[in-house]
């Protein structure tokens, strides 16, 4: 299949359905991924749907949202799921009391902790250890495994077992006692030396990061390309000219645009002058936005900013007009002191487990109760065995997590200064119980908090108002083999304009047995964060936007768009979507960060920053999430979780 024709064939918008001729020029019509679908489709649509004839069918498989999930334990849950957006919306917002006709559990608990994430799981960590076995902690989440962002997609292809992370991803070996996170990660045993594979001797020896993250910016390296389409004269270069790689290293030498751009891009990442001498200049920082730093005070083109924007935005959820500058410098973007790029990818400090950060999530849950994960609590263990579901919520332990269970609702018993209990409401199966605790932990960032805990005090409700969330998809493809990227002598890339702006196939850590391939001829998982960001509109409206796009997108369009997107990038090079595509998840996460607006962390008008007033306990209720950090990683989420359980137990 040319690439020319594809395109004359399939236009990039959106077009519902396409013909057959048409799906099959982008291989959707190959049996495993349809079936794969199909079957996932159906069994979220339910088992009527087997009896329908074929339209009704598929008019279910093109309006699909969750679609394929893999295979394994986390089959069921990847990104938010249908379900789970049902269970949220028809509570969320609607209660001005309790429901009535609850049924109550009976169960009374000494802590009960709303949302399994990394800030509830080290919530009860942290608990745990404090008290050892004599206080007792229920941990309720929505989905059907634990993890929160912190989750992994599984594939089988052919005998590969394969990963891909959900959303969270990066971690870097914590050995110094003080290094942020280091106390959690120590006491959780997770080791500080990896291995990665290598590819064979005699292949084209190129560079993989070891993340799905740092090559969008901070490495200069050949394996990263740059695809130049948008820039370059029509018809003047052929579609396999319009790769250009280690653009970075060579200060974009070859890139086609005016010499003072280029100037402009190199100052951005190599400048290390402080624009503000006063002693105040974090507080500085937070009062402009990314944009106002890259293009009033450095003087840079626009061409910068949104070069810079899906970065910001994979990072948290907007770009650089919405984003506070100080974001912006938490996050380790260019323009300030410090800024570090490295000359190579193997100069990395940064890991991945297999399937990202579920990696430290599964040590939290191992180490709460040792039986839901089985095996012994050693790393390869923890690592590559099945989880236990039976053993996640049995009456014997002492901490328990209950999923499937959506709070709906969370009140004091009587006035919160002198309650006994806290009453939690949850939706499991359909049906609504009551539970009682003696202190709450509400995990569930501020968009769920304002709405299920009752009588929140208004200094609460403002400073949640300011907790702005915005969405991001991440889409794991399974590829057969990746001779394609091979070819093009690159492991990662980045594009201008269309459907997505990076992927990469990062280099697989080795667990125990699990030594996954990685030869061009062999199945590797391409992975692809997609933010949403409308530059210029206001940033409420922007993750509302985002929002809307991403829930509402089926399926079938999603992947038409992907597969389009590939071959437009790929196709000179030889992908053939039919041949080379096994499988695809899209990971769609509607509230996935706090985009900070400027004055999100230091306050604005002589008032609190929201994130210091979100920290204060309301009667018997802690909150924690990461988004009360600003930067959200899984050690910001781990550190807001044992605050809030300090302040739970009351030892700070
Ligand atoms: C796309 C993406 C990429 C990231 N990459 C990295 C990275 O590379 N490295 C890194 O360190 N960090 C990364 N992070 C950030 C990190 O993963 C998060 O900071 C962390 O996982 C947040 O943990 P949390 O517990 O605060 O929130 P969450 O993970 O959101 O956990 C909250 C939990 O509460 C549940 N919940 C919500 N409402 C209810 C309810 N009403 N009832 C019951 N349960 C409920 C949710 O389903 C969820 O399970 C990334 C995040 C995203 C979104």
């Amino acid at each position: 299949m040319s690439d020319a024709r594809l395109k004359q064939e399939v236009s990039m918008k959106k077009t519902g359905r396409l013909s057959k001729a048409q799906e099959h020029l982008l291989g959707m019509d190959i049996e495993i991924t349809r079936r794969d679908f199909i079957n996932a489709a159906l069994i979220g649509t339910g088992a009527l749907l087997l009896d329908l004839p074929s339209p009704a069918a598929l008019f279910a498989e093109t309006h699909e949202i969750d679609g394929y999930g893999g295979t394994g334990d986390y089959a069921v849950s990847h990104g938010n799921m249908d379900a789970q957006r049902q269970a949220a919306h028809s509570h969320f917002g609607n209660l001005d009391k309790a429901p009535e006709n609850a049924i109550d559990t009976g169960e009374v608990y000494d802590f009960l902790i709303i949302g399994g994430g990394f800030s509830g799981l080290s919530a009860a960590f942290e608990i745990k250890n404090h008290y050892f076995r004599e206080r007792s902690c229920l941990i309720l989440d929505n989905h059907d495994i634990t993890g929160g962002h912190a989750k992994r997609n599984e594939f089988e292809i052919g005998s590969y077992k394969l990963y891909g992370p959900q959303a969270s991803n990066s971690f870097m070996a914590l050995s110094r006692p003080s290094q942020p996170g280091y106390d959690i990660y120590n006491r959780l045993r997770l080791p500080s030396n990896f291995n990665y594979q290598e590819m064979e001797k005699g292949l084209n020896p190129l560079q993989f990061d070891k993340t799905n993250y740092g090559f969008m910016l901070w490495y200069d390296d050949p394996s990263i390309g740059h695809h130049i389409a948008p820039f370059v004269k029509k018809g003047s270069r052929s579609p396999d000219q319009m790769w250009l790689s280690d653009q970075w290293g060579k200060n974009f030498k070859d890139a086609p645009v005016p010499p003072q751009m280029k100037k402009d891009f190199v100052s951005w990442r190599t400048s290390q002058e402080q624009y503000y001498a006063k002693g105040d200049y974090l507080r500085w920082l937070d009062s402009i936005t990314y944009k106002h730093y890259i293009e009033n005070i450095m003087g840079l083109n626009p061409r910068v900013t949104k070069y810079a924007d899906p970065v910001l935005a994979s990072s948290v959820g907007l770009g650089c007009d919405a984003i506070s500058a100080y974001a912006a410098y938490q996050v380790d973007m260019p323009g300030f002191r410090n800024f570090k790029v490295l000359q190579s990818l193997r100069e990395s400090d940064w890991h991945s487990f297999p399937g990202g950060n579920d990696g430290i999530a599964r040590h939290l849950v191992k180490a709460l109760i040792p039986d839901a994960i089985s095996g012994e609590r050693t790393f390869p263990e923890i690592m590559n065995s099945r989880v236990n579901f039976d053993a996640m919520d049995r009456s014997e332990n002492k901490t328990r997590i209950r999923l499937g269970s959506t709070a709906v609702w969370v009140e004091h018993d009587g006035q919160p200064k002198d309650s006994e209990y806290v009453m939690v409401y949850y939706q499991k199966d359909g049906k609504i119980y009551r539970v009682k605790a003696k202190k709450a932990i509400v995990t569930s960032g501020a968009y769920v908090a304002s709405k299920i805990v009752s009588g929140l005090p208004q200094e609460h409700r403002e400073a949640y108002g300011q907790f702005h969330r915005s969405p991001i998809m991440v889409v794991n493809v399974a590829l057969n083999n990746w001779r394609f990227l091979y070819k093009l002598g690159l492991t990662a890339c980045r594009w201008f304009g269309g459907f997505g702006f990076s992927c990469n196939i990062k280099q697989p850590m080795l667990v125990a047995e699990n030594h996954p391939p990685l030869h061009p001829d062999y199945p590797a998982v391409l992975t692809f964060y997609i933010p949403f960001y409308y530059p210029g509109a206001p940033l409420k409206e922007q993750g509302s936007t985002g929002r809307a796009e991403l829930l509402n997108t089926s399926y079938y369009d999603y992947e038409v768009r992907l597969r389009k997107q590939m071959v437009m990038l790929f196709g000179s090079a030889g992908f053939d979507p039919g041949r080379d595509i096994a499988g695809i998840i899209f990971n769609r996460w509607g509230h996935a960060y706090v985009s900070p607006q400027p004055g999100f962390y230091f306050g604005r008008d002589g008032k609190s920053a929201p994130r210091d007033i979100a920290k204060k306990d309301f009667g018997r209720i802690s909150f924690a999430n990461a988004e009360h950090n600003g930067h959200q990683n899984w050690v910001s989420a781990a550190e807001e979780g044992v605050r809030a359980a300090k302040q739970a137990m009351g030892v700070i």
